[in-house]
């Protein structure tokens, strides 16, 4: 049953071949034999699974109106879940439970799905690896001594190991799309604005945007239909035409004009990762797409703007954390501030602190003018730089990641060297993009991601043209040897 897409599962229920229960508990199965090795979830939700799963089964024997009814799921543990602890990797929220659903949480849950659990993550979101979160790092199930990506590292290894046939993630500079490249699944970041973020805890609120890691692109489109939903809670939530995102995966894209950015296409790029990435380009082209040589000016100054601006936001979201309303708070305080400061210093880990410390640096008067601001316009420059693409092409096509996963402790002790390590995420996050990394091939044994960017709102395009590459290919249904 781990081996099925959501598609073919969801017909299987339909059909009666399997209940929800039996799926359910065969997934529970996986988890406690794969859990102790890979570290993807930090919370197993058993009881309240095999709960929610009985209950879809006498949803599944009346008239469901949503296809997702009786499927498993993993919660990127960034989502606030009622009753059930919400870490975001961090100490400082190791004991808190919401007394609400985030809602994609309750979105999919009125769906009828079940969650199995709450996926690891990267502290606050915060990196690349994985390597930065309190309850230790998720290991990569294609090779357990590498990491599997992040920040959402637990969702895509989750997927990849078959421990669950999807997971919420999120995406701030590339958390959903480079895990998902470096565990060879396929993960989507919608539009800003398309998810609603009320209840999924805030990182850089500017940036910060939900999306499904599943197996295919046809999974991600069916549970993009029921995770997008316009929001009153989000004031950042689009009011967009509600569609099946399902219903053009199909089209033709004959014709299509694919944007390749020569930028993407630098000295930064492993040549064997570049190889990888024109071998399943040439997929499209095979199926009558057109490759454009395109120019993104401003790529190489997305990473230092998002290190601005991400860190700003952060620097103000962190401050409700001060040991008085949420989460951890330090023991014996001697005044106000040896409050705040000792629960501050013991429940944020090194780069969560690094980050405030930046944040907090180029938001202070006399230098907002001179990083903040200028940041900002960066950040339109970028903007700017896919508006002209977009008017020459349908999509942009590119490597997800510079190079495949890469060795524990690798790039741990060298900021700048993990934060290289969106660089052809990141700038997709500052326009406001549509973004996904589906499976295009291995380096030794190691999955690449092929990095699809759709003009905004354009998520079922870009879903389309994965769903093509994956009806012609079978990377994505490859599997990692079950670790042991
Ligand atoms: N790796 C990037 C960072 O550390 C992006 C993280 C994310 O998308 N949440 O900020």
């Amino acid at each position: 049953m781990h081996d099925m897409s959501i598609a073919s599962q969801i017909l299987g229920l339909k059909k009666r071949e399997f209940s929800s229960l039996e799926l359910t508990r065969h997934y529970l199965g996986r988890i406690e034999r794969l859990n102790p090795i890979l570290n993807a979830l930090i919370t197993v939700t058993e009881e309240q699974a095999l709960e929610s799963a009985k209950r879809a089964d006498e949803m599944l024997s009346g008239n469901i109106d949503n296809e997702l009814c009786g499927i498993p799921l993993v919660h990127k543990d960034i989502f606030c879940t009622r009753g059930v602890k919400t870490s975001c990797g961090s100490k400082m929220l190791h004991n808190f439970v919401p007394p609400y659903d985030a809602t994609v949480v309750e979105n999919l849950a009125q769906a009828g799905t079940v969650m199995l659990g709450k996926a690891n993550m990267d502290e606050f979101a915060m990196g690349s690896s994985n390597e930065t979160s309190f309850y230790g790092p998720v290991k990569n199930p294609w090779d357990i001594t590498r990491v599997p990506g992040g920040s959402s590292g637990g969702s895509a290894a989750a997927v990849a190991a078959r421990m669950t046939p999807a997971a919420t993630a999120t995406d701030t500079g590339g958390s959903i799309r480079q895990p998902a490249a470096l565990c060879g699944v396929t993960g989507l970041k919608p539009t800003y604005g398309l998810v609603s973020r009320w209840g999924m805890i805030a990182f850089a609120s500017s940036l910060d945007q939900g999306g499904p890691i599943a197996r295919t692109a046809e999974d991600c489109a069916i549970l993009l239909n029921t995770m997008a939903s316009y929001d009153h809670r989000d004031s950042t939530s689009l009011k967009f035409q509600e569609k099946d995102y399902r219903d053009e995966i199909n089209r033709s894209i004959s014709g299509c004009r694919i944007g390749i950015p020569r930028e993407y296409f630098s000295n930064s790029l492993s040549p064997s990762v570049e190889a990888t990435v024109f071998k399943a380009l040439r997929v499209l082209t095979d199926l009558g797409a057109i490759l454009v040589d395109i120019s993104l000016p401003n790529t190489k100054l997305s990473v230092p703007a998002y290190y601005v601006i991400a860190p700003a936001e952060a620097s103000a979201n962190l401050a409700r954390f001060d040991g008085i309303r949420f989460g951890h708070r330090c023991e014996n305080p001697q005044s106000l501030e040896d409050l705040y400061c000792r629960t501050r210093a013991e429940g944020f880990g090194e780069e969560v602190q690094r980050r405030i410390l930046i944040g907090t640096y180029c938001l202070s008067a006399g230098y907002h003018d001179a990083y903040y601001k200028k940041a900002q316009q960066v950040r339109h420059l970028i903007k700017q730089d896919f508006t002209e693409a977009f008017s020459k092409v349908d999509v942009v096509a590119s490597p997800t990641c510079p190079a495949p996963a890469f060795k524990f402790g690798e790039k741990s002790d060298d900021p700048v060297k993990m934060y290289l390590e969106d660089i052809y995420t990141i700038a997709t996050n500052l326009a406001g993009l549509p973004g996904m990394s589906i499976p295009c091939g291995f380096v030794d044994r190691n999955p690449i991601g092929l990095q699809l960017i759709g003009n905004y709102l354009q998520e079922a395009r870009i879903l389309n043209i994965a769903h093509c590459i994956q009806k012609e290919t079978d990377w994505h249904n490859s599997a990692p040897k079950e670790p042991s």
